[in-house]
């Protein structure tokens, strides 16, 4: 017989398969060598108590064969000889699930991508960590995996697409993420995990007969009347195409100008910006598992908050338990920060983006010139980014204060020590960030004090800036066709278009236009 059981154990229980199975042959009366295993469903972390609960939900097996859960599976075809030009301009989380959908439907893709491979871009990562270097086409956001490979790798969305999501992480495990993913109520990765699933991703592109090319930035599109025809790189090469898939990213400015410059018709999207906050982890653990120190069954605390402050949304960004703090710019002169963690999260920090929302008129009011630029948020953003760097004093060290210097005003005489590899440099961040935003920050600080004790402690530091927290521009489709409104072979697909915020709705969003351009391709 199986059985659907939820119940609660304490962490050391939940780890414990033994357990477990005594558990089971409790709650059904049976004894435990007729349960003959389970499979977990769902697991989830109650930590509302001072006592923290693991939240299980189980198929158990009891007097029969025990069976290993069934994963979904996919039908890869060989689209070598496959005729229509699909092509798909960057290599994120949007483009590779696009490019492996477009696969299961027979279509051959060609994905373009202005950065490196995952173990090329490794080296440019440590350039710009040790050295203060950046590649503008090799960094934390642009190469292949996008701005999600070198992440925390968290796969958790707002989307209740159930389905949609189950396909996506199932795609993972298929390409090597552990089994887990599946159930965990907040599945994450790890930045070493990620290359090698991406590699995997990759590689089977490549074996199905698509094609996958590295530093091959587009810098234009040639269009006929109302169609792209053609896609040209910055190193003169040209590709035709019967549809072009725009997976970009947040960070692609050149992009939004190129659109905007040809007269393809873009839209200011708000966004929001403020910085990044670092705790030691054992404070956050403390206040979120109510305890002095972590039961070593549960994994390193994270939170997530947001609040209404005078009329805006504050809330928190990116959480990465147990990570660092990176360098996430893509041009020199611009200084950007966001976190990652590993797949084990067993690093003494714990950062968060706390960001304010920005609109149009906020951004207006500041850069007055530009109000009715569809690039005017984008300009807002770097504007700030360029504060961040001159205050930080070159090579991406980041202008810095402690958290109760923050809100009252004072510029730290000393700095603790952070996980921001290039270093920060005390500064008061009143002259980076804009009004709207500082103060609002300095309300939120303070109240976020009461939602987790220890929180607003002096040996917390802030760092400047978090400003890519989606994209400020949206390129606008038809909502059935997925089309842009003036050129019907461009999709716009993924975060930097606007249609997602995360690697799994980028990964979702990257099959839902593979599926309409494999509907136009094979029904008209
Ligand atoms: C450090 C960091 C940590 C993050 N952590 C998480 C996390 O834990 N969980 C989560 O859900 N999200 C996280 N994110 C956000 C997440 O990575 C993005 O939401 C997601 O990658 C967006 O996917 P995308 O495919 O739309 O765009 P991107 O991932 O940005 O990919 C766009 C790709 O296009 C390429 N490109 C840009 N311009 C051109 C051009 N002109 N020609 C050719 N190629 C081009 C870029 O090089 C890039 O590879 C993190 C981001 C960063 C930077």
């Amino acid at each position: 017989m199986q059985k659907i059981l939820s119940f609660k154990l304490l962490p050391s229980e939940a780890a414990d398969e033994t357990a477990v199975k005594n558990y089971i042959a409790k709650t059904e009366a049976v004894s435990t060598s007729a349960v003959h295993g389970y499979n977990i469903l769902k697991r989830s972390i109650d930590a509302r108590s001072k006592q923290a609960w693991v939240n299980l939900t189980v198929q158990a097996f009891i007097d029969e064969p025990y069976q290993e859960r069934k994963r979904l599976s996919f039908s890869f075809r060989d689209v070598s000889k496959a005729s229509s030009n699909v092509i798909i301009v960057g290599a994120g989380p949007a483009g590779i699930f696009a490019a492996l959908k477009l696969i299961e439907a027979g279509i051959r893709p060609i994905i373009l991508e202005r950065g490196k491979d995952v173990r090329s871009r490794r080296r440019d990562l440590a350039m710009l960590n040790k050295e203060g270097n950046i590649n503008p086409d090799s960094n934390y956001c642009f190469g292949e995996g996008g701005a999600g490979t070198y992440s925390d790798g968290k796969l958790y969305t707002r989307s209740s697409k159930r389905g949609d999501i189950d396909r996506i992480l199932n795609l993972f495990v298929h390409f090597g993420a552990e089994e887990k993913i599946l159930y965990e109520s907040h599945p994450h990765i790890g930045t070493n995990k990620l290359p090698h699933i991406i590699t995997a991703m990759r590689q089977k592109v490549l074996a199905c007969g698509g094609e996958f090319l590295f530093e091959k930035k587009v810098t234009d599109f040639i269009t006929g009347k109302d169609i792209i025809t053609t896609v040209r790189t910055a190193d003169g090469d040209s590709f035709a195409a019967d549809a072009v898939i725009l997976a970009t990213g947040h960070s692609a400015r050149d992009i939004f100008k190129l659109l905007h410059a040809k007269g393809i018709w873009i839209e200011a999207k708000p966004f929001a910006l403020g910085v990044r906050v670092e705790h030691p982890q054992s404070v956050i653990d403390s206040a979120q598992y109510h305890c002095v120190t972590r039961d070593a069954f549960l994994p390193p605390a994270s939170y997530s908050w947001v609040q209404q402050v005078d009329g805006k949304g504050v809330f928190s960004f990116c959480m990465c338990p147990g990570g660092i703090i990176a360098p996430a710019a893509t041009d020199p002169g611009e200084l950007v920060v966001n976190g990652w963690s590993p797949s084990k999260r067993n690093n003494p920090y714990a950062n968060s983006g706390i960001v304010v929302s920005v609109e149009q008129k906020d951004a207006a009011a500041i850069l007055k010139k530009e109000a009715d630029s569809p690039l005017l948020l984008m300009n807002f953003q770097q504007s700030v980014e360029q504060k961040a760097f001159n205050a930080g004093g070159g090579k991406f060290v980041a202008p810095a204060q402690r958290l109760v210097d923050f809100t009252g005003g004072k510029i730290s005489s000393s700095l603790p020590d952070c996980s921001y590899l290039p270093g920060i440099h005390s500064a008061s961040l009143k002259e980076v960030l804009p009004g709207f935003i500082h103060d609002r920050l300095q309300q939120a600080f303070k109240q976020l004090e009461k939602k987790m004790k220890g929180y607003y402690t002096n040996e917390a530091v802030l760092v400047a800036t978090e400003s890519r927290t989606s994209s400020p521009v949206r390129i606008p489709r038809n909502s059935e066709t997925l089309q842009h409104p003036q050129l019907h072979t461009l999709y716009p697909c993924g975060e930097g278009a606007g249609y997602a915020g995360g690697i799994v709705s980028a990964a979702m969003d990257g099959e839902r236009v593979a599926s309409r351009i494999a509907f136009t391709l094979l029904h008209h």
